[in-house]
């Protein structure tokens, strides 16, 4: 048992249950074993997310309203896997409602997290920061990755909620002013990918993956503004099996099992990230990137 060494502390904010280890599992591993403070907030439960499977089926949101519930515990599973110790839900469970992909009728539910008074969830995250009083947050760009609303907020409320939390004029009565020093969006590098396709094309695989084009993907990042990279391939298995975890959304045939198959521990074991507070700092990596979410801390 690793003993927590309190001097590094390291905040991720998630939009669903399963974004956390699917964007930042290995990393999230690695410092834990290292004995950071490793915090998780998930913003929503995720109860209109996909189930994948027959076993699950009838947990389907609206009819049956226990897909939160059961995704809660997946949650669970999943950081006692990942050894992350702390993780809670943004407001406590159920606060925020999934809001559904863009455009679909769950984005006019009040209760959804898109439809949010921005200042509830932000003011709900403030408490976070100053009592856990984190060097480092990671969280998704302006686009949310790839454009989910909720991704899209939880992006906004990291941001309001960064900045809120260190004026001391705002809300006192949630703590003492807190500075986050490194702030990091997820990035996912073109080059990355291209190098995935060819790696798989290469081996003969023509898997939805191998049609991709990397110009076409909004969730794919410009290398140039790409900063960081955490090496983390002792985690991945940890990360592998964080994913079996989150059994209603993430298939253990296809998908990230099948490439981690075909690209190896190596591959999957890289996490990407842009820094946007801060600057780089510490042991720079052949391809130009700073190595360490924590350096010059
Ligand atoms: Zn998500």
């Amino acid at each position: 048992m690793t003993s927590i060494d309190t001097d590094r502390r390291l905040l991720l904010v998630h939009a669903h249950p399963d974004d956390e280890t699917i964007g930042s599992g290995a990393t999230m591993a690695k410092y834990a074993a290292e004995g950071a403070r490793v915090t998780l907030v998930t913003c929503t439960l995720g109860e209109e997310g996909e189930v994948i499977g027959d076993e699950h089926a009838h947990r389907v949101a609206h009819l049956e309203d226990s897909l939160g519930e059961h995704r809660e515990i997946e949650l669970a599973n999943a950081m006692e896997i990942l050894g992350v110790a702390d993780h809670r839900l943004l407001g406590g469970a159920g606060r925020y409602r999934d809001s559904g992909m863009m455009g679909v009728p769950d984005n006019d539910d009040p209760d959804c997290f898109w439809r949010a008074d921005l200042l509830a969830p932000a003011a709900d995250l403030v408490a976070i920061i100053r009592e856990v009083r984190p060097q480092v947050l990671v969280t998704y760009d302006d686009f949310g990755g790839y454009g989910h609303p909720d991704h899209i907020q939880a992006h906004r409320v990291a941001t309001y909620a960064a900045a809120l939390a260190a004026a001391p004029s705002y809300r006192p009565d949630l703590g003492l002013p807190w500075e986050i020093s490194k702030v990091y969006w997820m990035a996912f590098p073109k080059s990355v990918i291209r190098r995935g396709i060819a790696a798989l094309t290469a081996i003969g695989d023509t898997s939805w993956f191998t049609t991709l084009d990397p110009d076409d993907l909004p969730f794919a990042c410009e290398d140039e503004a790409v900063t960081t990279v955490i090496n983390a391939e002792p985690y991945v298995d940890r990360k592998l099996a964080a994913m079996g975890a989150h059994a209603t959304q993430i298939s253990v045939e296809d998908g990230f099992f099948a490439l981690s198959n075909s690209l190896g521990s190596q591959a999957m074991g890289l996490e990407y990230f842009r820094l946007v507070r801060g600057s780089v700092a510490g042991e720079i990596d052949s391809e130009g990137y700073e190595t360490d979410l924590f350096a010059g801390l």
